[in-house]
C-alpha cells in the first residue's frame, strides 16, 4: 500500500457505456510515474435522492446525455485541487472533493466526475496490493460473494410489458465461486432454450438478461424455476435461489397505487402479492418491493416478510448512511443495496457498508444498468465481506468483467470462503 500521493496529471474524457450513452473515463497520474483509471457507471431507474449525475443537456450531442461538463469538472477544478498537495489517504481526498463541490448532492461538479476520481485514487493508494485487500476495513471479514445474475429483464431496462425490473438467480448453495458462475451460465443457457421452445423472442435487456414478452411476475418466476431445474440444479438455499428487484417506484402511479400488468394494487395488496410469491417460489430476497417514498409500504412489507427473507432497499437508501440508519431504526428493511455512484465517493460507500454492519443489516454491492468494463465493485464486494453482488446477466463483457474478476480473486486466494455469511442466512427460508 502507498502512503501519500502526489498528482502529476489528471485526465478525463467521454467514453460510451454499455447502453451507448456517454460516461466518463478518469485517470490520475502520480509524480512517481503510476497511473490509475476508473470507468464511471450510470443508472436508469435512479432514486430521487441519489447524488446527481451531471449531464450536459445539450440536445445537439447525444440527445442531451453528453458528460463534457463533468469532464470539465475533472480536468478543471478537480485537477487544480489535486495538484496542490500530497494526499495522505482516501478519506482526505474524498472530503476535499466533497468540500470543493459544496452541495449536498454533488450536483455542482457532478457525482459522475467525483466518483471517477475517488475510484482512481483508491487504486493508487492500493499500489501493488490487490484492490480488495486494500479496501478491507477492520470490521469486515472478506468473502467471495454469491453472484446475483439478472437473467430476466423488465421495467426501465427492457422494452417488454414486464413491470418488475429484475429477476435474478443466486447460486447460494454453490461450493465455490467458479461453480457459482458456472451455475449462472448453465441456468442462463437453459432459460434461453426454454424461451425459444415456448416461442418467445430472446432479445436482451440493458443488463444482459432476456426480455421476453411476458406480463406477470409469476410467469417470469415459473420460467426461472423451470430453467434452474432444466440445468440440473435444485431450487432454494441449497442450490439456486431467486431474488427480485421489482423497482416499484417505476410502476407506482400518481395516486400512490401500483399497477402490475394492468392490475391495480394498494400497498397492502402489493405486500399480500409478495407474501404469495414468497410462499410459492424459492425467493430469498426482494429489493425495492415498494416505491422509494412509500415508507408505510416498506414497513408493512418488512413486518410481514422481514423475518423470513431479505428485504432490501435501493432507491429508498441510495447508499446514504443517514438514510440507511433511519431505515434501520424505523423498520423499512433489513438490507441495503450499495452503489458507488449513488453516493459519489469511495469513503461514503464504505461508511454506508459500516452503517449496515452497525445495524445488523445485510448489504449487496451492485453495478448500474449502464456499465463499463471497470471491475472495481468485484473487489469492493470481496473486501466488505457482505457475500452478495449483483452485476447483471452472466453475459456481455461489462457484466462478466465483474464475475470473471471474482473467479480470478478466488484463484489467487484459495483460502477466501465463498457465499453468504451465516448471519445473512439466519432465519431465511424460501418457498
Ligand atoms: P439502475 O437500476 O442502475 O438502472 O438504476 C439498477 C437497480 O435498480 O438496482
Ligand atoms: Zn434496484
Amino acid at each position: 500500500m502507498v502512503n501519500g500521493i502526489r498528482v502529476s496529471g489528471v485526465d478525463a474524457f467521454e467514453i460510451l457505456d454499455s447502453r451507448s450513452r456517454p460516461t466518463l473515463q478518469v485517470s490520475v497520474q502520480t509524480a512517481d510515474g503510476r497511473t490509475a483509471t476508473a470507468g464511471v457507471p450510470a443508472g436508469a431507474s435512479t432514486g430521487k435522492l441519489e447524488a446527481v449525475e451531471l449531464r450536459d443537456g445539450d440536445q445537439k450531442r447525444y440527445n442531451g446525455q453528453g458528460v463534457l461538463k463533468a469532464v470539465a469538472s475533472v480536468t478543471g477544478e478537480i485537477a487544480q485541487l489535486l495538484a496542490g498537495k500530497e494526499w495522505a489517504n482516501q478519506a482526505e481526498i474524498d472530503a476535499a472533493l466533497i468540500e470543493l463541490d459544496g452541495t449536498e448532492n454533488k450536483s455542482r461538479l457532478g457525482a459522475n466526475a467525483i466518483i471517477g476520481v475517488s475510484m482512481a485514487f483508491a487504486r493508487l493508494f492500493a499500489g501493488d496490493t490487490p484492490l480488495w485487500k486494500h479496501l478491507i476495513v477492520p470490521a469486515a471479514v472478506p468473502r467471495l460473494p454469491v453472484p446475483h445474475f439478472n437473467v430476466l429483464n423488465g421495467g426501465a431496462h427492457a422494452a417488454n410489458n414486464l413491470d418488475f425490473q429484475e429477476f435474478m438467480i443466486a447460486p447460494i448453495g454453490a461450493p465455490s465461486m467458479a461453480e457459482a458462475v458456472r451455475a449462472g451460465s448453465e441456468v442462463y443457457a437453459a432459460l434461453k432454450k426454454l424461451l425459444v421452445s415456448k416461442g418467445h423472442v430472446v432479445g436482451l435487456g440493458d443488463e444482459g438478461g432476456f426480455a421476453p414478452q411476458i406480463d406477470l411476475p409469476e410467469d417470469a418466476l415459473d420460467l426461472l424455476v423451470q430453467a434452474i431445474e432444466d440445468a440440473g440444479y435444485v431450487t432454494g438455499l441449497d442450490g439456486v435461489a431467486i431474488a427480485i428487484d421489482p423497482a416499484a417506484s417505476q410502476f407506482q402511479q400518481s395516486d400512490g397505487s401500483y399497477l402490475i400488468a394492468g392490475q391495480r394494487h394498494s400497498n397492502e395488496d402489493l405486500v399480500a402479492r409478495y407474501v404469495e410469491l414468497v410462499r410459492d417460489y424459492p425467493l430469498w430476497s426482494i429489493e425495492d418491493g415498494m416505491a422509494e417514498d412509500d415508507y408505510e409500504g416498506f414497513k408493512l412489507l418488512y413486518a410481514e416478510l422481514g423475518e423470513h427473507i431479505q428485504i432490501m432497499g435501493d432507491d429508498v437508501f441510495v447508499t446514504n448512511p443517514k438514510l440507511i440508519a433511519q431505515g434501520a431504526s424505523e423498520g423499512w428493511a433489513n438490507s441495503s443495496l450499495i452503489k458507488l455512484n449513488q453516493i459519489g465517493t469511495v469513503t461514503e460507500t464504505l461508511q454506508a457498508l459500516q452503517t449496515c454492519r452497525d445495524n445488523g443489516m445485510t448489504a449487496q454491492i451492485s453495478h448500474r444498468s449502464g456499465e463499463t468494463p471497470d471491475d472495481f465493485i468485484a473487489d469492493l464486494t470481496v473486501a466488505c465481506g457482505s457475500g452478495q453482488l449483483k452485476s447483471g446477466a452472466p453475459a456481455r463483457g461489462e457484466r462478466v468483467a465483474k464475475y470473471n474478476r471474482l473467479i480470478a480473486i478466488a484463484r489467487q486466494d484459495p483460502s477466501l470462503p465463498y457465499g453468504l455469511p451465516e448471519s445473512a442466512l439466519s432465519g431465511i427460508h424460501t418457498g
